[in-house]
């Protein structure tokens, strides 16, 4: 996802690129469900800079979609269950308080949602959400960069990359510069290892049911449903910090599958069962910008639980930095981190 829309980006501002990319299974994206969602977490705290990530998101995916004539990004209201009597008495603060006028508001009376799931003490709505369909996103794009023969699928060797001040050389390809991109496996990469990754795998159901589910609507009960087309909900999240390996679980499939049975009212049937590992930061913070050392290298990673809506702004600030000379966000840049390389 983020070097899809960073590619994007730079083709947009007229720059030429070439893209590497190995297609590994584990990647994020192809585990997630794309939502944009200002408002998570056990607190219910507003999304780090949503204001102004949330423009900048849907300009880039209305973009993508004239791009690539499809349909991508779809606003949605997220309904969230309230399970006790104080989180329904939190809730009531954020509604109440000024600075998430727009995203927090009383769900019950405008919602269904309760006749498909089991009902709480009551539901929060969270407006402004949106729907990024992240998975086809990418295939498209895939298809769209080797029309012009500008991917080249391979896995990225560090053995032959060649690098100078003013240029970089990969095999048959001279640029001016190289950025990396690739999610939890930065880990592998010799140059910017030293940053402080904490990879987080998760994992997903894509569940076929019959049940009319509205397109515009998200619930986030014990478990996430999303409809991610007519007859397809995806439902999912985890968290693990320590884990054996990148593939589902049979651990994960029976306690989901299980919570599912528990608040589920309709009937469906898991068709797929994903995995992956987000690029999660220490501090939870993407990290973009320039090498400490060769001024050739950049790096556009960590975007954590959040791709959706923090890549298109993350591109921005890239660019603007890139071309432009303007000062990344000491937030996501890199340089927060300088102390940790040697
Ligand atoms: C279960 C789950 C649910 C999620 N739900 C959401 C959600 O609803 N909303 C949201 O915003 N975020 C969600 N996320 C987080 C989101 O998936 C990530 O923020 C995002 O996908 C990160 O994108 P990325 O491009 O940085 O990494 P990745 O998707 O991991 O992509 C890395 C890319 O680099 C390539 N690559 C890596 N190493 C090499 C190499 N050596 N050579 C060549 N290519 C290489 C890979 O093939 C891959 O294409 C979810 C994540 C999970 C696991």
């Amino acid at each position: 996802m983020a070097g899809t829309i960073l590619a994007n980006t730079l083709l947009n501002a007229g720059k030429s690129i070439k893209v590497i990319d190995n297609n590994h299974n584990s990647a994020a994206t192809k585990a997630a469900a794309g939502l944009i969602n200002p408002i998570t977490g056990r607190y219910f705290a507003k999304s780090w800079n949503i204001e102004n990530l949330l423009p900048i998101a849907e300009d880039c995916y209305r973009d993508l979609e004239k791009q690539l004539q499809a349909q991508y990004y779809t606003s949605v209201n997220i309904y969230r269950a309230l399970f006790t009597i104080e989180d329904a008495n939190n809730w009531s603060l954020r509604v109440q308080d000024e600075r998430y006028e727009q995203f927090a508001s009383n769900g019950e009376e405008k919602c269904n949602l309760y006749k498909l799931t089991n009902p709480t003490e009551s539901l929060a709505l969270i407006q402004r959400g949106a729907r990024v369909a992240i998975s086809k996103l990418i295939q498209d794009y895939k298809q769209f960069l080797t029309q012009k023969n500008q991917l080249l699928s391979e896995t990225f060797d560090f053995s032959k990359l060649q690098i100078s001040t003013d240029q970089v050389i990969y095999k048959s390809v001279q640029a001016k510069g190289i950025i990396f991109s690739e999610g939890y496996r930065l880990t592998e990469n010799p140059y910017f290892n030293y940053l402080p990754i904490a990879p987080a795998k998760g994992e997903s159901f894509v569940l076929s049911t019959k049940c009319k589910w509205d397109k515009s609507k998200v619930l986030k009960h014990q478990q996430y449903l999303v409809p991610i087309s007519e007859n397809q909900l995806w439902s999912g999240g985890g968290f693990k910090w320590k884990f054996e390996d990148e593939a589902p679980t049979q651990d994960y499939f029976d306690k989901q599958s299980e919570a599912l049975r528990n608040f589920v009212k309709f009937d469906y049937e898991i068709a797929n069962h994903l995995a992956g590992v987000r690029p999660c930061m220490k501090d939870r913070k993407p990290v973009i910008g320039q090498h400490p050392k060769y001024n050739t290298l950049f790096v556009f990673n960590g975007m954590g639980t959040k791709g959706t809506s923090l890549a298109p702004w993350c591109a921005k600030q890239f660019v603007d930095f890139l071309l432009y000379n303007k000062t990344i966000s000491p937030e996501v840049n890199c340089e927060r981190f300088a102390k940790y390389f040697d």
